[in-house]
């Protein structure tokens, strides 16, 4: 196996650069006699979580990180029927429910891949959603995936790596997803032979493979999808490992496809079922399931934004322009051409994009496009269009229309507008660091200052940046009096998030003295 199996399932390959260094600035090098982890029990469920939030913190700093509520939204389209199944099923326990993370995290790797990470932190590269064809297919590798956190394989791993700390099993993690997306780069990432060899050792046994399969298969259907998705998946893996060892699909490297495993799956299959469910056009087989032409369009999106060759888009938006072009082509054509600044092409593309798209779901992602054309510099001015479009996603519900809806509003004057809808949704979510950063613009255009600073912290606070959040709610204590005492709610909501932020850099600290 190859260095990047680490516990990461499948395999790493996302998030390059990522900074590994642990946060209080030991090397592993410079480290002897490390405490334990525990006493040969499994990682605690709070450990993990612990854990899972400092590799998190790593990666939201990375530059491969995208924060992409369109793609984002409909991941928790096929996460959050998934991990209602698993709770149903006794799969995942109202502890582990509770405490752990469940976050999908998107990474711009280009490569196939998906994998759990530590705390219920799941990665997936634009990669794997480009290759996808159908829904069930990209809910068979979630599944899988949720399938390893839920039986704590990771957990269970970790408790065999007794001499490791905490904070040196996550700069080894994020030394292998360093790795992974850039091979070059593993020497520096990983210090030591010794950490090495602890990785080998980190890696999901083929049993642990067996149970996340069976239980993955067993809660994609509880959750309403087509099982055929699972061993389609598989076959196309199979497929592209006989076309394609460049490299591509680090998910085999770590998943070889056995044809015990394939053989497994088809048992599982109902004989009743035909060999295929339906293909990218067809109707979603239950209610409030994504439907195939949204996948089609969110998949041809992670395929623009993981490209970086722009003759690439230029084919692509040569493909949009045949009077056939399916929906899919369509939207390629008309982002790949915002990017290649054909501002006027773009709109064009989308309008007839707009007119094709059947479905609510799908309707809301040409929506989102078309929003996101007008928003950007140097779109043309369709006055008429952006309020309507404004109009429409400030009243929906999605995180893309909310976050779409609110940079409509501000680019048309009404940033009073956009601060409340965004301060709504903080209440309800209130780790939303891109609604935080809005929040900040929308605050100063307002020239509500204490406003603006808080909403930073809170944006910092959102991804464990606990010391730049603090920074900014010194400064917020620190503005002119007239500022502060304009706003006493506020400024109490300031005092009391100080100490907030200060426990957890006491509590931060206290956890890499215990170690
Ligand atoms: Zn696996």
């Amino acid at each position: 196996m190859l260095l990047s199996a680490a516990l990461l399932c499948p395999a790493p390959g996302a998030w390059s650069q990522v900074n590994g260094a642990p946060t209080n600035g030991r090397s592993p090098a410079a480290s002897p006699n490390l405490p334990s982890l525990g006493d040969g029990e499994d990682l605690t469920v709070a450990a993990e979580r612990r854990l899972g939030d400092r590799i998190a913190q790593s990666i939201y700093r990375d530059p491969d990180y995208l924060d992409d509520p369109v793609i984002g939204d409909y991941l928790l389209q096929l996460w959050q029927p998934l991990l209602a199944a698993a709770r149903r099923r006794g799969e995942v326990s109202p502890e582990l429910s509770e405490r752990l993370a469940w976050e999908l995290m998107i990474s711009r790797e280009r490569s196939v891949n998906a994998f759990a990470l530590p705390g219920g932190y799941m990665g997936v590269n634009l990669g794997l959603l480009a290759v996808t064809e159908r829904p069930e297919e990209l809910a068979s590798v979630l599944a899988h995936e949720m399938s390893h956190v839920a039986q704590r394989h990771i957990a269970r791993m970790m408790s065999n790596e007794q001499r490791m700390a905490p904070w040196m099993i996550a700069s080894m993690i994020l030394g292998a997803l360093a790795a992974g997306a850039n091979p070059d780069a593993a020497g520096a990432a990983i210090a030591g032979s010794s950490a090495v060899a602890a990785q080998q050792s980190l890696k999901f046994s083929r049993d642990m493979e067996r149970e996340a399969d069976r239980i993955g298969f067993g809660v994609m259907t509880g959750a309403g999808f087509d099982g055929h998705g699972f061993v389609e998946m598989f076959g196309k893996l199979q497929q592209a490992s006989r076309l394609n060892d460049s490299g591509a699909y680090p998910y085999l490297r770590t998943h070889p496809l056995t044809s015990e495993r394939i053989a497994d799956m088809q048992a599982r299959l109902p004989e009743a079922t035909p060999a295929l469910g339906p293909r990218a056009d067809a109707a979603p087989q239950l209610q409030g399931l994504p439907s195939g032409m949204q996948h089609a369009l969110v998949s041809a999106r992670a395929r623009v934004l993981a490209e970086r060759d722009s003759t690439r888009w230029a084919t692509w938006v040569e493909r949009a322009r045949s009077p056939d072009a399916k929906p899919a082509d369509l939207y390629a054509g008309a982002l790949s051409a915002q990017r290649l600044g054909q501002s006027a092409r773009a709109l064009e593309l989308s309008e007839r994009l707009r007119k094709l798209t059947t479905g609510d779901a799908a309707r809301g992602v040409a929506d989102a496009l078309a929003m996101e054309l007008l928003l950007s510099p140097g779109a043309p001015a369709q006055p008429a269009l952006l309020a309507e479009l404004r109009d429409a996603a400030l009243g929906a519900q999605s995180r893309a229309m909310v976050m779409l809806g609110a940079q409509a509003a501000m680019a048309t004057g009404q940033a009073e507008r956009a601060t409340s809808r965004l301060q709504a949704w903080t209440v309800e979510h209130p780790r939303d660091a891109l609604a935080w950063q809005l929040l900040v613009r929308a605050n100063q255009a307002q020239g509500h200052t204490l406003r603006a600073v808080r909403a930073d912290a809170e944006a910092h606070a959102a991804h464990y940046d606990w010391d730049g959040a603090l920074e900014r709610l010194k400064a917020a204590q620190a503005l002119p009096a007239a500022q502060r005492n304009a706003d006493p709610i506020e400024l109490a909501i300031v005092d009391s998030r100080r100490r907030d932020v200060e426990q957890r850099l006491r509590d931060a600290m206290r956890d890499d003295d215990k170690r």
